[in-house]
């Protein structure tokens, strides 16, 4: 676990970081990342989500990969290989951010690793921060994703509530078949079934995901 120096901050507490590079942090670290940032990664590599699950993840799509010394697969000898698509916790660090089922959403401050040579900047707020490190459509693709989480979490409690006495567990077929991670492989069975083209954009493809992911939990709890 990470030490935390300060938290429940928000969007306006004064905040600045400017990171020096120096790579330490990229190591014994586990990175979660949802399906918008293995979406922005797979294209980032010019691979499919189905691909970049296989090679560069562990736990179904949950974490990124990390080599045998538990340095993450993306770090090269200048920096971050997939800078420009690194996912969000890369991007805050040394913030965290927090949202509860209510929507509510804080931040913490990490103590940073040992030898960062980060320089914390007197100017500035968590807001100016997010801004700077371009988190916004990470934060909105969080948000959206864990929504569906938790409406899957309701349908799935209240159908087992239904089938309490009941001997079969309930069915996530979506977990198991591995679409609710893996975009391009959830978007070819959704596009093909209703003769649609798979958008290009990483954005307009989350979007009919979450629309495919919704109508699915729906029709099959
Ligand atoms: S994705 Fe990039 S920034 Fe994030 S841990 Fe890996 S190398 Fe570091
Ligand atoms: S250890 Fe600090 S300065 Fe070095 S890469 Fe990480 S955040 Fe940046």
């Amino acid at each position: 676990m990470i030490p935390v120096l300060r938290t429940k901050l928000d969007r306006q507490t004064p905040f600045g970081f400017s990171c020096k590079q120096c790579l330490q942090c990229c190591t014994a670290k586990k990175i979660q990342v949802n399906p918008y940032e293995i979406a922005r990664l797979a294209r980032n590599l010019d691979i499919s989500t189905t691909a970049f699950i296989a090679r560069y993840t562990v736990h179904n799509g949950s974490f990124l990969q990390t080599t045998h010394n538990k340095t993450c697969l993306f770090l090269g000898a200048e920096g971050c290989l997939v800078h420009a698509d690194r996912p969000l916790v890369c991007r805050l660090y040394p913030l965290a951010r927090h949202v509860n089922h209510k929507g509510d959403e804080w931040f913490s401050e990490l103590q940073p690793e040992q030898g960062c040579r980060g320089i914390h900047k007197k100017t500035g707020t968590i807001e100016n921060y997010l801004e700077e490190q371009g988190a916004t459509p990470y934060m909105l693709a969080a948000n959206s994703y864990l929504n569906l989480l938790w409406e899957m979490m309701t349908i799935l409690e209240s159908t087992t509530q239904d089938d309490k006495d009941g001997t079969e567990e309930p069915e996530n077929t979506m977990v198991e078949n591995g679409q609710l991670m893996d975009m391009d492989a959830a978007l070819n069975i959704y596009c093909q079934e209703r003769e649609l083209r798979v958008p290009r954009s990483v954005e307009k493809k989350m979007q009919m995901h979450l629309e495919a992911l919704y109508l699915w939990t729906k029709e099959k709890p």
